[in-house]
Order: C-alpha cells, then sequence, then structure tokens
C-alpha cells in the first residue's frame, strides 16, 4: 500500500480524521514503551531464548496496549459516521456549513443523543463500531505476533538491542514492515467504511446513489465503481439471501442483479474474493484444471470504499435532475439529449428490474 493515512482524499476533513485516529493508535508510544519494557524484563544480552512466561508477558504487553485503544476506535468511528451523514445532509442544503470534526460526538450513545439517530441509523453506526472492532483485534494479534517473532529471531543470532530497535522501527514505522501498514490500513478503511455508512444511512430506499472514486483508483475501482450507478435499498424489505440457492434458479439470478445494481447499509464483501476463479482441491495449486468460476454470491460486489487505499465513496443523486458523464456528475440542463441517453441506458433498466422483482420503491 502506497497511501498513508490522511494522503489526499476528496473530503478535507477525512484526510484529517483518519490522519488523527492513526495517530491516537499510538504507534510512536508503543515502540517507546515496548523497549523499554523489554530493556527491563528481557535478557537481549544474554541471547538465550525466551522462557513460556517471558514470552506471554511480552504477548500480554503488546495486547494491553493495544486493546486499550477501543475507546480511540469508538472515538475515531463515530466521528466518521456523523460525518458521512453531515456531509450527505449539507449536499441538501444551499449554504454549506463548515464541519468541525473536533466537535462531533466521540461515543456511539452521545451520536445517537444529538443527532436523534433512528433505529437504522443506530444499527449501522454500531455495525462500523463492531467491524472497526474486530480489525483493531485483528492488528493487534498480528502485532503480537510480530514482535514475538523479531524477538525470537534476535535472540536466536544473538543480535542484541541496537539490532532489535532497528528491527522493531522498520516492522512498525516503514512500508516494509506489515505491521506499519496493518495500523495504516485499520485508520483508513474503518474511518472510510463508516463514512460510508454514515452517508447510506441518511439515504431512503429507492434513491439513486453514484459511486465516486479519486483519479488514481485502481483498475477494478475504475471498472465497477466510479461513475456507477446504485439503487440505494433498505435490507430489511429485500430478500437478499441466495448463498444456498441453486445459481441456475431464477430466485438466484434475481438477487444476483439487485447485489450488482444496489447498494445498502451494512452491505459487505466479507467472504467474498475479488478473483473471478477458486481452486477446486484448495491443496493443489493454480493449474487450470483445478480452477473453476467462482459463483455470483462468492465474488465481490459493489461497495464502497472497496480498497483501502482507494478510498471510493458514493454520491446521492437525482436521476431526474442530473446525470453522470465520464465519472462525474453533470445536470440535466446543460445537456438534455446525453441526460436521455443516460437515463435510458442506466436508470430505466434498474427501476424495471427491480420493479419486476417486486420490490416497492
Ligand atoms: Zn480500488
Amino acid at each position: 500500500m502506497s497511501k498513508n493515512p490522511g494522503d489526499k482524499h476528496h473530503l478535507t476533513q477525512m484526510a484529517k480524521l483518519e490522519l488523527m485516529f492513526h495517530k491516537d493508535l499510538g504507534i510512536d508510544e508503543f515502540y517507546k514503551e515496548l523497549i523499554k519494557f523489554i530493556d527491563k524484563n528481557i535478557p537481549l544480552a544474554e541471547g538465550r531464548p525466551l522462557t513460556i512466561k517471558e514470552l506471554l508477558k511480552v504477548d500480554d504487553f503488546t495486547k494491553s496496549y493495544f486493546l486499550n485503544k477501543t475507546t480511540v476506535v469508538e472515538r475515531w468511528i463515530t466521528r466518521a459516521f456523523v460525518l458521512g451523514m453531515l456531509v450527505e445532509k449539507r449536499e441538501r442544503m444551499p449554504q454549506r456549513p463548515a464541519i468541525d470534526i473536533e466537535q462531533l460526538p466521540v461515543r456511539i450513545k452521545d451520536a445517537v443523543k444529538k443527532y436523534s439517530l433512528s433505529p437504522t441509523e443506530t444499527r449501522a453506526l454500531e455495525w462500523s463500531h463492531y467491524q472497526g472492532g474486530r480489525s483493531l483485534v485483528n492488528a493487534t494479534n498480528d502485532t503480537t505476533n510480530r514482535v514475538g517473532n523479531l524477538l525470537f529471531e534476535n535472540l536466536k543470532e544473538a543480535k542484541g538491542h541496537r539490532a532489535f530497535r532497528k528491527a522493531l522501527e522498520e516492522e512498525l514505522f516503514t512500508d516494509k514492515g506489515e505491521s506499519g501498514r496493518n495500523w495504516k490500513r485499520v485508520a483508513i478503511s474503518e474511518t472510510n467504511t463508516a463514512l460510508n455508512q454514515g452517508y447510506l444511512a441518511t439515504l431512503k430506499h429507492g434513491e439513486f446513489a453514484m459511486g465516486y472514486s479519486m483519479p488514481d483508483a485502481c483498475d477494478y475501482c475504475a471498472t465497477h465503481i466510479k461513475g456507477k450507478v446504485y439503487m440505494v435499498i433498505d435490507p430489511n424489505r429485500v430478500d437478499l439471501d441466495y448463498e444456498n440457492l441453486d445459481p441456475r434458479t431464477a430466485k438466484y439470478r434475481q438477487i444476483s442483479y439487485i447485489y450488482s445494481h444496489a447498494i445498502w447499509v451494512g452491505k459487505s464483501n466479507i467472504g467474498r474474493s475479488s478473483s473471478p476463479r477458486k481452486r477446486k482441491d484448495p491443496d493443489i495449486g493454480n493449474t487450470p484444471d483445478n480452477l473453476e468460476p467462482r459463483e455470483h454470491h462468492e465474488r465481490w460486489s459493489p461497495i464502497t470504499p472497496a480498497h483501502t487505499r482507494c478510498r471510493c465513496r458514493v454520491i446521492r443523486i437525482n436521476p431526474d435532475t442530473m446525470f453522470v458523464k465520464d465519472g462525474k456528475l453533470e445536470m440535466k440542463v446543460m445537456d438534455e439529449a446525453g441526460y436521455k441517453q443516460w437515463y435510458e441506458r442506466t436508470i430505466k433498466p434498474i427501476k424495471e428490474q427491480f420493479e419486476l422483482y417486486g420490490i416497492k420503491i
């Protein structure tokens, strides 16, 4: 991943928010504290292997350091979510007041109260928080393992203090180190997911949204997200369960269509793959006769953000007054013919299909 938290984002507040979340995770402080802890407790100079007890002590140190960041996760996910809601509301206003992210609530319950969140909005915020919590736990476990491995290597080869510091610096602060990249990913992914959830939660069933990408989005996002139009649906009002259906049935094809043309709060690609084919036997490599196409429910479907570094989001559109041209929004009055063509090709088929499936808008 080449981008850092707070690198260019279409929303300036969001760039700031990513960066503040990353800073609040306290990687610098962790580095200092861990070095202190190891100098005090681990016999690096002796070069003998760690006892299990010593290893557990180090593991505990790393785990408790990061798992103490749960309030940090709640703070920035709540703020990103609320920012998403405010951005959407602001787009409907003629005058667009500035948003100061540091004035936004830090607790879920305060956000619920201050903005009188509906049950759906509250669930979406809780869902984003849960997702962020999982990322915190995963990144913590990963960093714990990696710190343990660095120690193991250091002791095995009796490299000493200086080498340990250097290896730890590389692990935490450079793009060579998986831990450093992981924590960046947490800061960028989780806030962008929460922003999109907040934005989506304020949209109504039957509204349309357009995928909005940065100019340097990857090929997948440029093809499947940028300028694409989706219907926003309420997932409680539409049957979205197709994992256990036979892919040859009409019902399966219907739900596949919905996944490809609709977005909703809580939609995710967890358990799905971006690769079009899968191995028949997971223990054999990617030989031509061991590969078969993935079914629709096993493949990625459009969500924003799809990737950490691309930072795509959705924007509400009114297909009666505006349309999408080259991935950008244009007003109908500027190009009536272009609008008509776009409407016929993009909006009309989606509306017709959804009507055919009995989805009431
Ligand atoms: Zn992408």
